[in-house]
């Protein structure tokens, strides 16, 4: 049985008081006994996150895959470990397209987080060109492919994927409930060209782009949809319990 798994993503939202007010507010009623919520916060607002959270994840929205050294504004691996950070999200298509982050990038990053025992949340899409080309599948399953490059199978278990279409972020248009499905199909399916089909079995494919309290229950029934990555409606409260408490 694979987990499943509910996170918000605030962007680059959230001062540590509105952290603080929010978890206050959900932290307690996070506690769906079938569902690991978590919530992806600021760099500056993760060890508010970490003290004030019980029932919900904590996870860091980048990282570098360098153990330290001259990177001026980057944050490591170790001083995420060091605040009890356990989950990093990478290679998310707003990095990608607005911060340089490549496909040998993410990879690197998946090895460095998983060497270090904590788990990547590995972000993957098609903007609305190449969904248009009809080239969708082919495009997911290259970043997949590049971004497990020479990660075990023991491993790879351990990751989380977020299928996020672009043209679906942020611009209220969700992939219907079977097109989504599809492609999360199709990326366990390389999974299993990649590995072998029990690998593909146990990772946890999530599907991100204006998932709502609204779309949550019809997408989470889909057989290879065992998740969400939630921007906007992760910010506010009621809208949050609504999407971990969805069942
Ligand atoms: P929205 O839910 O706001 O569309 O954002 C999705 C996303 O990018 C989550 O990482």
């Amino acid at each position: 049985m694979r987990n499943k798994v509910i996170f918000g993503n605030w962007k680059m939202n959230g001062t540590n008081a509105a952290v603080k007010e929010f978890l206050k507010a959900v932290d307690q009623s996070a506690n769906n006994s079938e569902v690991i919520a978590g919530l992806g916060l600021p760099f500056t607002a993760l060890s508010t996150g970490i003290t004030n959270a019980k029932n919900v994840k904590i996870a860091a929205q980048n990282v570098h895959f360098e153990k330290n050294g001259a990177f001026t504004g980057e944050i490591s691996i170790e001083m995420l470990q060091e605040i009890g950070v356990e989950y990093v999200i990478i290679g998310h298509s707003e990095r990608r397209e607005m911060f340089n982050e490549t496909d040998a990038t993410v990879n690197a990053k998946a090895k460095a987080i998983l060497q270090a025992n904590m788990i990547p949340l590995v972000c993957c899409g098609e903007t609305l060109a190449t969904k248009e080309a009809g080239k969708t599948i082919e495009w997911v399953n290259g970043q997949i492919k590049a971004a497990y490059e020479g990660i075990t199978a023991t491993d790879a278990i351990k990751t989380i994927i977020a299928y996020e279409p672009i043209w679906a972020i942020g611009t209220g248009k969700t992939a219907t409930s079977q097109d989504a499905e599809e492609v999360c199909k199709a990326i366990r399916q390389n999974l299993a060209t990649i590995y072998n089909q029990q690998t593909a079995d146990q990772i946890t494919i999530q599907y991100g782009g204006s998932v709502k309290p609204d779309n949550i229950k019809e997408l989470m029934s889909m057989p290879n949809i065992d998740g969400a990555l939630v921007g906007g409606a992760s910010l506010l409260a009621n809208d949050y319990l609504a999407l971990v408490n969805y069942n």
